[in-house]
């Protein structure tokens, strides 16, 4: 088929013949033990659902204005002055299906063709396609585990050319669950306003952070800062609510009209009865989310340690999000006779067909040498998988 340029230039994802191939060993009655999951293993909270039961029963199922209703809007304001001390009216609020069509709107109101956008990798696999469907150029900066896999100010200024538009910050990340310090954060955004820069500051995780890590935006760095800063948020993460697409984006309200006129065209509103939602999850009682992220970190320091504990990987300790991303580079290149691995696919391609457990690769991240887990899912998943893998890594000898 004559497809367009657009959609031929999408390469699939390199994940997704892991992904594939675990389906396909359940499907033959197989017990695969997934570290794959990208969502909270929990249930939304009973106080949200009623929220959208309401909704329903109250006839509240048509159109809304495009970019949200005036009463979630004003939650997320609420929001933002509660938990970041910023303070945006409702013309600096769109909300849309989700936090990645949030930053998607955001890519297609903000770029053209020849601009360049900073990433730095271990990266969310949806920057860089996201970034290139409005036309522009993903500039990657690589980031170490030495570094804490955070990006230095040297480092965001030596990628900016006179072509740079933006660049992305997610802090806590996804995937290494790196988290960025006030400190960090200033001497960035210094950086970003000198070379006169937009911050694109992606804080999903903001909540699901660990040992008390006082999250901060850089948006609240400075005045000058949160003229500079677009900020994409959403209640998937926070409130188990990945499947009710609704995600924020604050910034300039030139930006956010620019965006609601693009989603206008689009989608129009995210979906009636999940705006009701996220207002009763922002607004509600938020014990559930302080139990949550207390299981997180105590299955983070479970599955930290078992990583640790194998011969020849390390694993970075996450502040934030549900992921670890260990190092399993010194195994590359071993060979049990029958099979070798030489990157991240055909590492977890081994340890998917061998130990039955599913990892993705960290090449999808933009680092080899990687694999990323994710610890939603149970204590007994994450004893059972592990020991798995480090039964047949150790077989390798
Ligand atoms: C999950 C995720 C998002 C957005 O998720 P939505 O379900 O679309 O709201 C955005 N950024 C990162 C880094 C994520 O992991």
């Amino acid at each position: 088929m004559d497809l367009s340029k657009r959609a031929r230039q999408l390469s699939p994802s390199p994940t997704l013949a892991v992904t594939a191939k675990a389906a396909a060993m359940r499907a033959q009655g197989l017990d695969v033990i997934s570290f794959g999951a990208g969502e909270p293993d929990f249930d939304t909270p009973d106080h949200i659902k009623k929220a959208a039961i309401d909704a329903i029963d109250s006839g509240f199922t048509k159109y809304t204005p495009v970019g949200g209703i005036d009463e979630l809007k004003d939650a997320i304001i609420e929001k933002f002055k509660r938990d970041n001390g910023l303070q945006y009216d409702r013309s600096q609020i769109i909300v849309s299906c989700g936090g990645k069509h949030a930053i998607y709107n955001l890519a297609q109101a903000l770029f053209d063709r020849g601009d360049e956008v900073i990433i730095s990798a271990p990266y969310w696999v949806s920057y860089p396609p996201i970034v290139e469907m409005a036309g522009a150029t993903p500039v990657i900066v690589n980031t170490s585990e030495a570094d804490g896999f955070k990006i230095s100010p040297e480092q965001l200024a030596e990628a900016v050319t006179s072509r740079t538009k933006a660049f992305i910050l997610n802090s806590p990340c996804n995937p290494t669950g790196a988290a960025y310090e006030r400190r960090e954060l200033e001497a960035l955004g210094e950086i970003a306003l000198e070379k006169g820069i937009y911050v694109i500051s992606d804080e999903i995780y903001e909540k699901i952070v660990f040992d008390n890590f006082g999250f901060m935006s850089i948006a609240s760095v400075n005045k000058a800062l949160l003229e500079r800063t677009i900020i994409v948020h959403g209640v998937s993460k926070t409130y188990s609510m990945t499947g009710w697409r609704i995600g924020y984006t604050a910034g300039p309200a030139e930006l956010i009209k620019a965006m609601t006129s693009i989603q206008g065209q689009s989608t129009s509103n995210p979906t009636s009865i999940a705006q009701k939602a996220a207002v009763s999850a922002l607004s509600g009682p938020q014990e559930p989310v302080d139990e949550m992220v207390q299981i997180f970190q105590q299955r983070r320091d479970l599955i930290v340690q078992r990583l640790n504990a194998i011969d020849g990987v390390s694993c970075f300790n996450p502040q934030g999000a549900f992921y670890v991303f260990p190092n399993f580079s010194s195994w590359l290149g071993r060979t049990d006779d029958t099979q070798r691995f030489s990157n991240s696919i055909e590492l977890a391609d081994y340890l998917l067909t061998n130990a039955q457990v599913a990892l993705v690769p960290g090449v999808s991240f933009g680092a080899e040498g990687y694999e990323r887990l994710s610890f939603a899912t149970s204590t007994e998943n994450i004893e059972n998988g592990l020991d798995r893998i480090e039964e047949t890594l150790s077989n390798l000898g």
